[in-house]
């Protein structure tokens, strides 16, 4: 039998078997870490279990076998994450998700195959860590508006400008790099994406410290940085299909909508501290305990059916992804906020080192992280108006004129289309 027709369930008796012989349990009680990014020690130990997985062929469950995957289902990924949910995994922080989902989800539909054979390899095995430049300081929401540019230069490219935002840059040895090729043409047709390796001469990249004194995001400047053509991710002046199917997994599909585990008990988080305050017979904690259940009920099919859907389309559609992205944007600040509530004083105070103690506070600052990470709800919201209901689009003037006129005429814009 090949990998391709194994059993989900004879492939979980097989992963079970593996994994309790192998693999440290979890101390009880221990939840995922709270901190988006990893110490220098904890990514080295990450990278160390990564191989023993990869050696074991279980990473890249669902990646294809001949870039060192598994060829499976998802519903072969989520025994084996099910498998594994009590037991010590690599976590590489927030990067490590990036790295397997977006970005090799990408990778995997636009590199050559070539560039596959020498890059997944080393993905799934942990030996790199990719992350992503995107959007700039002058280009978030408006991405297709971004300015770092690549100019040809023989038989090789130098890209100049400017990134942000870049989850996890100082872990990451490459990263996928958007630039503008063609300033001629309309905003969404002169982009393409380059793999660039974080080492090369030229390249600055600065974390950003934040409120909370961590630094989970950079800034880069890249000054005649070097690529080949052997670097480019797809086509030459066609990146925005790339990023399209980029953005598509980051909003919902491949692995973030296999990874959220099904609820198996009533929130558990809250109802542990409506304990410790003393408050379970409390009537408004409780439903706001079982309101959250079936929110976080709700949340886990829609985000299952949503990824299938996704995987099972020849393309993936955007603005199906753009529900996904829009459910978890909307509800994991609510949640948050259930939390805080449910808690009172004592989820906004704790002893020094109490990590389970912090996670209801830290979790409510960073609610916004998801309303806002690879597209505002706002811009969900947009999309699926115009994409889905057929509403009116969005008043613009630039979309079907040359970049290069893009900047001199939004001075004059009135706001009106045409
Ligand atoms: C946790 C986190 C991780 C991130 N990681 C990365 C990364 O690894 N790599 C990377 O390149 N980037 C990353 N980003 C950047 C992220 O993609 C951008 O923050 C996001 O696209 C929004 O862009 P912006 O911050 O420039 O906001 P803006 O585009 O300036 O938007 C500001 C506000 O205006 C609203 N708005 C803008 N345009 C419209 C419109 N047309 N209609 C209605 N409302 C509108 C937005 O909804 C928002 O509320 C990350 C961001 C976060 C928060």
């Amino acid at each position: 039998m090949t990998d391709t027709q194994m059993d989900v369930d004879q492939f979980r008796a097989e992963a079970r078997a593996w994994i309790t012989s192998n693999l440290e349990r979890r101390p009880a009680g221990a939840d995922a870490e709270a901190r988006g990014v990893r110490t220098d020690e904890e990514i080295v130990a990450a990278r160390a279990l990564q191989r023993r997985l990869f050696d074991a062929g279980f990473a890249g469950i669902t990646y294809p076998a001949e870039y060192g995957g598994r060829g499976l289902t998802a519903a072969h990924e989520r025994a084996f994450r099910e498998e594994s949910a009590d037991f010590v995994m690599p976590d590489f922080g927030a990067v490590g998700g990036v790295t397997v989902g977006p970005i090799g989800r990408s990778l995997l539909e636009h590199g050559s195959p070539e560039f596959l054979q020498w890059h997944i390899p080393r993905i799934l095995s942990g030996e790199t860590i990719w992350c992503q430049f995107y959007s700039e300081p002058e280009a978030g929401s408006d991405l297709a508006g971004i300015r770092t540019r690549a100019t040809r230069d023989g038989d090789q490219w130098l890209l100049n400008g400017s990134k942000i935002w870049s989850t996890g840059a100082f872990h990451a040895n490459w990263a996928m790099c958007l630039a503008r090729t063609d300033w001629d043409a309309p905003k969404h047709r002169g982009l393409t994406w380059f793999a660039v390796p974080t080492n090369a001469p030229g390249l600055t990249i600065r974390p950003i410290t934040q409120i909370n004194g961590t630094a989970e995001f950079c800034e880069e400047f890249l000054d005649e940085v070097v690529v080949t053509d052997a670097d480019i991710i797809g086509e030459v002046n066609h990146g925005w299909s790339v990023t399209q199917t980029m953005l598509v997994y980051e909003r919902g599909a491949g692995e973030s909508g296999v990874s959220l585990m099904e609820p198996r008990e009533l929130a558990p988080d809250l109802v542990e501290l409506a304990r410790r305050g003393g408050r379970t017979d409390d009537p408004a904690i409780r439903q706001a305990i079982a309101r959250a259940h079936v929110a976080d009920y709700a949340q886990f099919h829609l985000g299952a059916r949503i990824a299938a859907r996704l995987r099972s389309a020849s393309t993936p559609d955007p603005a199906v992804a753009a529900y996904s992205k829009l459910a978890r944007g909307v509800y994991t600040p609510l949640r948050a906020r259930a939390a805080i509530e449910i808690g009172g004083s004592d989820a906004l105070t704790w002893p020094e080192g109490d990590d389970a103690g912090q996670r209801p506070a830290i979790d409510y600052l960073n609610g916004r992280i998801v309303s806002i990470a690879a597209g505002s709800n706002e811009m969900q919201r947009n999309g699926i108006g115009e994409r889905v209901l057929g509403l009116p689009r969005e008043p613009s003037f630039d979309s079907s004129i040359p970049f290069n006129e893009v900047l001199r005429k939004s001075r004059g814009w009135n706001g009106r289309v045409g």
